[in-house]
């Protein structure tokens, strides 16, 4: 197993990686801003280093720094949590050329799937189905370009190769907007993401998000964890997410996910990541990969048992995975509410000092958050800070257990998204199950 592993990132995914960590007997090493002096892993770590001021640019996106505090704890291993640099390829690959372990995949694959236009290509070379396009960049030839759309069908989505965070896309409904459309993206894309590369696929108009997570090691084995269910956005951000996905049958579940596996494998694919796809009409169309853990993996380790955590770090220190596909069975139902500090109302971020904090519990409900009473949020990072997860064995049991979460939950100091948590839970739709990306914006009336 590793010895010591540094945990680049704060907040809760931070403490996440502590506590697998810690109950493999694995040491932490706790890096972190000037800001994030009183993040609660940072007080239950091993070793703590400051590695920068509060700007991301200057602390968590500071590479050298890093991996200079890996270098003078002696740790063999990063772990890069969610967001950060969790996708980047050259921290990956300086990683790596330092000597330290890099708990994720290798940068050539960070690299493959984080080019959209390649991934894609690579996708559909393993037999994921993928949506109608360009197959490959778009060009300024217009009459190409014209017929490539009148093949695929408008309306049409113009989208970067190298975009990210729901950025550089643009929706055409008419040939006769299509130049000006491409032509804006490309300079976007340059201006965003340092690469114009754009490239064209058919505009889905009511798609579920429906995305698979997967494990591979290195010894050959890859597997499928079931589906999670993540269309409940604002702004292309997740807000609630569930798993199994309503609908989605075990045939569909295996169909999708053997697929998935066998791309894992094809691609040389390590660590844990998601295959995320837009479901329309009974269609899984992929979208892109993410090559690291998710915001929402918590779902999916209450449905299949799975730590995937320990998975990671297991499979860093070049362990096979501890279980066989045969061994993942889905029981239950998990929901997902990601707790923001931020005005319901406005969404607009909502930091300080939380005077008071009383979190839920009882059967079934897990609480994944670094805040305590007396912990200020600070204003340099995302307004996430924590989630509440429920399991049952229903959906509807799920559900109302969550409702009774959210209602024992009190927060105080700060403003929270609790209320908007609330109004999602009793909608009747929502209810039901299998909502669209856009459910969630037309409820607000922000679309
Ligand atoms: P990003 O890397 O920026 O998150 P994605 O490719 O994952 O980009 O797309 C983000 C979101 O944009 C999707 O969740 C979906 O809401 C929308 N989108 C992307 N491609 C399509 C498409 N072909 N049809 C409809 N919506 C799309």
């Amino acid at each position: 197993m590793l010895e010591k592993v540094v945990i680049a990132n704060r907040g809760e995914i931070a403490l996440r990686v502590l506590r697998a960590c810690k109950e493999l007997g694995i040491k932490t090493v706790a890096v972190h801003s000037t800001a994030d002096r009183e993040l609660k892993h940072v007080l239950l770590a091993d070793e703590t280093i400051c590695i920068g001021p509060a700007p991301s640019p200057k602390s968590y996106l500071n590479i050298p720094a890093i991996i200079a505090a890996a270098e003078v704890t002696g740790a063999d291993a990063i772990h890069p949590g969610y967001g950060f640099l969790s996708e980047n390829a050259d921290f990956a690959e300086q990683v790596e050329t330092s000597g330290f372990i890099f708990i994720g995949p290798t940068a050539d694959v960070i690299r493959l799937m984080g080019d959209k236009v390649s991934a894609i290509n690579a996708m559909k070379k393993a037999g994921v189905p993928c949506v109608p396009g360009s197959d490959g960049p778009v060009g300024t030839d217009s009459d190409k370009n014209k017929e490539i759309a009148k093949r695929i069908g408008y309306p049409v989505i113009i989208k970067a190769s190298g975009g990210g965070g729901g950025r550089g896309m643009r929706v055409v409904h008419h040939e006769k907007d299509l130049e000006e459309s491409i032509a804006m993206t490309k300079t976007e894309a340059k201006a965003a993401f340092n690469n114009d590369m754009v490239y064209m696929e058919k505009y889905l108009e009511n798609p579920r998000h429906i995305e698979i997570q997967v494990l591979a090691d290195t010894h050959g084995n890859a597997v499928y964890l079931a589906e999670r269910d993540c269309s409940m956005q604002r702004r292309h951000q997740k807000v609630v997410e569930e798993a199994p996905a309503p609908g989605i049958t075990p045939e569909l579940r295996q169909y999708i996910g053997e697929r998935c596996a066998n791309a894992c494998r094809e691609i040389g694919y390590r660590g844990a990541g998601t295959f995320e796809f837009l479901y329309e009409n009974g269609e899984f169309y992929f979208i892109e990969m993410n090559t690291r853990l998710q915001v929402e993996h918590p779902v999916t380790e209450m449905i299949t048992g799975i730590d995937l955590v320990k998975e990671q770090l297991r499979v860093a220190a070049g362990l096979p995975l501890s279980f066989t596909q045969d061994d993942v069975k889905v029981r239950g139902h998990a929901m997902e509410c990601r707790i923001n500090a931020e005005d319901p109302n406005t969404f607009l971020p909502s930091p300080g000092k939380i005077t008071r904090l009383h979190v839920p519990g009882g059967l079934g409900v897990r609480w994944d958050s670094h805040i305590y009473a007396g912990y200020s949020v600070p204003p340099n990072y995302d307004s996430m800070v924590g989630k509440l997860i429920t399991f049952a064995e229903n959906r509807d049991i799920a559900i109302r257990r969550m409702e009774n979460a959210l209602s024992e939950t009190i927060v105080e100091g700060i403003k929270t998204n609790i209320p908007l948590h609330k109004q999602i839970l009793s909608d009747k739709s929502f209810r039901q199950g299998g909502t669209n990306i856009h459910y969630l914006e037309h409820k607000l009336g922000l679309k």
